[in-house]
């Protein structure tokens, strides 16, 4: 057997030990006070951090209906694969030959992910979604540089997701923002308005924040490709569409999803998450390498792709998450669509039963979430962000707020499918019952949360002087 980049390490490494001599050191690190730590016992730090966990609100513990998040519940077997003896002491610099299991799981999870998007190939390395933006915006570049067709501008709809102008601008292109119409929906003719032979692509995503379908994307395909221009989908909202259409059908030639959105890896607090990107034949020669493959009964990366936009992540991402991800579509199999019609069928539910409570922002059908505004509730001096706060007095983790920008006092509740019809009635009459406390007393809304942990913060200060460090004499 040939030894394994592991063990060659291993071999490499001196035994003895490093010694450091404080007595003559004398440079400028030397500690001249004792380190001022918490004289505390394990027992005593262990009842302090399970205090802090039980404050924590996660959705083992309740209802997570946050818009755009996709906060559904991570099947425990996830877990419990991903945490396989085998996998989880593999190292990233094991050579093909000893990581056969691990490549064949990484090379099947494309394969999935290809017929889900109905894309040509998926690259697995993008991290997040943002990521997986940036990758995709990349490989657009990379397409028409070989071209030597520098096209600098993409469009972008209003109502999308931040990270979307953001990462087209970090890849280098100039964005130009159009106005989504009266039904929330963007405007073809907003888009024929903008388009030229400096277009490089659209970003959409649909159905785009607002929960809706984009209606006209056949003709909006049909347009930006008669004028050379590709048209990227942000996947994040896939949990809506999953099995009943792909971005493939709708004309996109790139796409990126968010495993730890749609496939139920766990996120938030920052990672991890992992973001591949689909792409249509004629971009396959751009993604980043290694690229996973199968050849002669072997699966193995390739690094040997001449046109490759290069590497995008130390390894090939974030295989933990892959492995949770691939689990999911297994257990699943075809009833993935059961998932996205049972989503929908959920959001369709809370909306038609607080319709005549709140006010509904576009009131057309909509798909896996919807938005509402408390516009209408200016003069009572209640508005979303008090609304939020007083869920948490419920145990409920407020909505996505403030988000799409283009709803003034905006509310995003997205349930997923995870959830039970107790759950959903709950939510609701816990919604009406807010209501009822406005139009009773609505000053008192200016003292919520009260229940929690920590009540009412000062936002502004909170986030401008962030102090997380422990400090014994502060
Ligand atoms: C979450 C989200 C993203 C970004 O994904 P991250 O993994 O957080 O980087 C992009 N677009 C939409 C619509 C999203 O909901």
């Amino acid at each position: 057997m040939t030894k394994t980049v592991f063990e060659k390490t291993v071999n490499n490494i001196s035994t003895k030990p490093l010694f450091v001599n404080v007595e003559e050191y004398n440079g400028e690190f030397k500690r001249t006070k004792e380190l001022n730590l918490p004289q505390m016992s394990e027992l005593e730090v262990m009842r302090h951090y399970k205090e802090l966990s039980d404050k924590n609100f996660c959705i083992e513990k309740g209802f997570y209906p946050l818009g755009s998040c996709t906060m559904k519940y991570n099947p425990r077997v996830n877990e419990e694969i991903s945490r396989l003896e085998g996998f989880l002491n593999l190292h990233p610099g094991q050579d093909d030959n000893d990581s056969q299991g691990s490549l064949e799981i990484m090379y099947k999870l494309q394969e999935a992910l290809k017929i889900i998007t109905g894309m040509d190939a998926v690259s697995l390395q993008p991290m997040a979604g943002a990521q997986g933006e940036l990758t995709g915006m990349m490989v657009i570049k990379k397409y028409f540089e070989k071209k030597k067709d520098f096209r600098k501008k993409v469009i972008i709809p209003d109502s999308a997701h931040g990270t979307n102008p953001a990462s087209a601008v970090m890849a280098g292109f100039e964005v130009i923002e159009i106005k989504s119409n009266e039904k929330g929906l963007v405007d073809i003719e907003e888009i024929k308005k903008v388009t030229d032979k400096d277009t490089a692509a659209i970003m959409m995503t649909n159905p785009n924040t607002l929960g809706l379908f984009e209606e006209n994307i056949l003709e909006i395909s049909k347009l930006m490709h008669s004028n050379g221009s590709l048209l990227y989908y942000d996947g994040a909202n896939l949990n809506a569409i999953m099995g009943y259409t792909n971005p493939k059908l709708m004309g996109f030639d790139v796409v990126h999803l968010n495993l730890h959105k749609t496939f139920s890896t766990p996120h938030g607090g920052g990672g991890p998450g992992a973001g591949p990107i689909g792409v249509v034949e004629e971009l396959k020669d751009f993604l980043p390498v290694p690229y996973i493959e199968y050849k002669d009964g072997k699966y193995l990366r390739n690094y040997d792709k001449k046109d490759s936009i290069g590497k995008v992540s130390s390894f090939f991402g974030n295989f933990n998450v892959m492995l949770k991800a691939y689990t999911y579509i297994l257990m699943l199999g075809r009833n993935l669509r059961e998932v996205s019609s049972d989503a929908v069928l959920n959001a369709n539910y809370i909306k038609a039963k607080l319709k005549d409570y709140y006010k509904i922002a576009y009131d057309t059908k909509s798909l896996h979430e919807f938005v509402l505004t408390t516009e209408n509730l200016h003069s009572t001096g209640v508005n979303t962000l008090k609304i939020a706060k007083r869920l948490m007095d419920y145990d409920i983790h407020p909505p996505t707020v403030y988000f799409p920008l283009i709803v003034h006092e905006a509310m995003m509740i997205e349930p997923t499918e995870t959830e039970s019809k107790e759950v959903l009635d709950n939510f609701i009459d816990v919604m009406i019952k807010i209501m009822n406390e406005i139009n009773l007393e609505p000053s008192n809304f200016d003292n919520y949360p009260s229940k929690t942990p920590v009540k009412k913060v000062d936002e502004v200060l909170a986030a401008r002087h962030l102090n997380l460090r422990y400090k014994k004499d502060e």
